[in-house]
Formats: C-alpha cells, sequence, structure tokens
C-alpha cells in the first residue's frame, strides 16, 4: 500500500480539496477527505495528450514515455503514419510493442494516409488489407488521420475502400 496527502484537484466537481489518496495493488483504493493541509502538493489525473506523433520527438514510445511523464502525460492518442511512411506495417508494430513495455499508455490508430496522398513517395504504403491486420493482431480500434480529404472528397476508390473497411466494422475515424 502506498498513499500520498495533498491538495487533490477535483475535475469533474471543479474543486481542490486537502487529502489522502490510498494506492493498493497499483490502483486508487480510496481518497480520504482532511480538514487542513498545508502543502504545495496537487494531485490531478494525468494528461492525455489528445494528438502527437510519438517519431516527431525522435525518441522510440518507450523513451517518450519516460519524458512525457514528468510533465504529467500518461497518455497519447496517436497516429504512427509517420514511421509507417518509412518502415509500413513493421514500423507499426515496432511502435506498438516498443510502448507497450511501459506503462504509460499508447493508444495508437490505424494509419489510413501511408503516404499521405498519391503525389508522395514516400517509402512504404499501407493498404485497407494491412490495416485489417494491424487490427486483428495488435488490437487498434480506430482509424486514425485521414488527411486525404481530397481523396474522400473526389471519391478515390482506395480511399473510400479504407473509409468502407472501417465503417463495416463500426469502428471510430478521426
Ligand atoms: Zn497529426
Amino acid at each position: 500500500m502506498f498513499q500520498i496527502t495533498a491538495n487533490i484537484v477535483d475535475i469533474i466537481n471543479r474543486k481542490i480539496f486537502p487529502g489522502t489518496v490510498i494506492v493498493e495493488n497499483g490502483k486508487i483504493s480510496n481518497i480520504i477527505r482532511e480538514d487542513k493541509l498545508n502543502s504545495d502538493i496537487y494531485i490531478l489525473p494525468g494528461f492525455i495528450d489528445a494528438h502527437v506523433h510519438i517519431e516527431s520527438s525522435m525518441l522510440v514510445p518507450s523513451e517518450f514515455a519516460r519524458l512525457a511523464v514528468t510533465h504529467g502525460t500518461v497518455a497519447t492518442v496517436s497516429d504512427p503514419h509517420e514511421i509507417a511512411n518509412v518502415l509500413g506495417v513493421v514500423g507499426v508494430k515496432f511502435m506498438i510493442e516498443n510502448g507497450s513495455i511501459v506503462p504509460f499508455k499508447f493508444f495508437f490508430g490505424a494509419p489510413s494516409c501511408v503516404p499521405a496522398t498519391n503525389y508522395e513517395t514516400s517509402g512504404a504504403k499501407i493498404t485497407s488489407d494491412d490495416i485489417r491486420i494491424l487490427f486483428e493482431n495488435y488490437g487498434l480500434k480506430y482509424l486514425s488521420e485521414m488527411m486525404n480529404f481530397p481523396g474522400v472528397l473526389n471519391d478515390i476508390p482506395d480511399v473510400l475502400e479504407m473509409l468502407d473497411c472501417y465503417r463495416k466494422e463500426m469502428m471510430p475515424i478521426s
């Protein structure tokens, strides 16, 4: 068991109160209100970065996590399309596997635009079939960052096939 007494930031009720957080087996088991507290320590839920490309940090996910937690970030929602542009599915698998070795939460999506458009000459291409494989083998839960809006607006078959694949599975598309 572990406990810490500090000012607790209750995000839902928009209050800050002195209290003690009890942690058992890695999870908060209780929060006890205290009458008084003289502390400049605040406890609040960890931040979730809703849009960050881990590769832009030039760090592998596990090292990104080590630095991000020092700033209060405990999770990300991330499209690994940058590494996918270079290495394809192998790169995405690497990001997922490397991220899984740390307690930080990486919510990776399946890259929808590799390459971003047909005018780009990246090193790899991710198809609907590739994404199905990533989905089935790695539990990705959403199609990420459909940047090819011209492809959507102009009914480009490859792009629509990518979207249809997810609509059938009722998965979110970001
Ligand atoms: Zn982005």
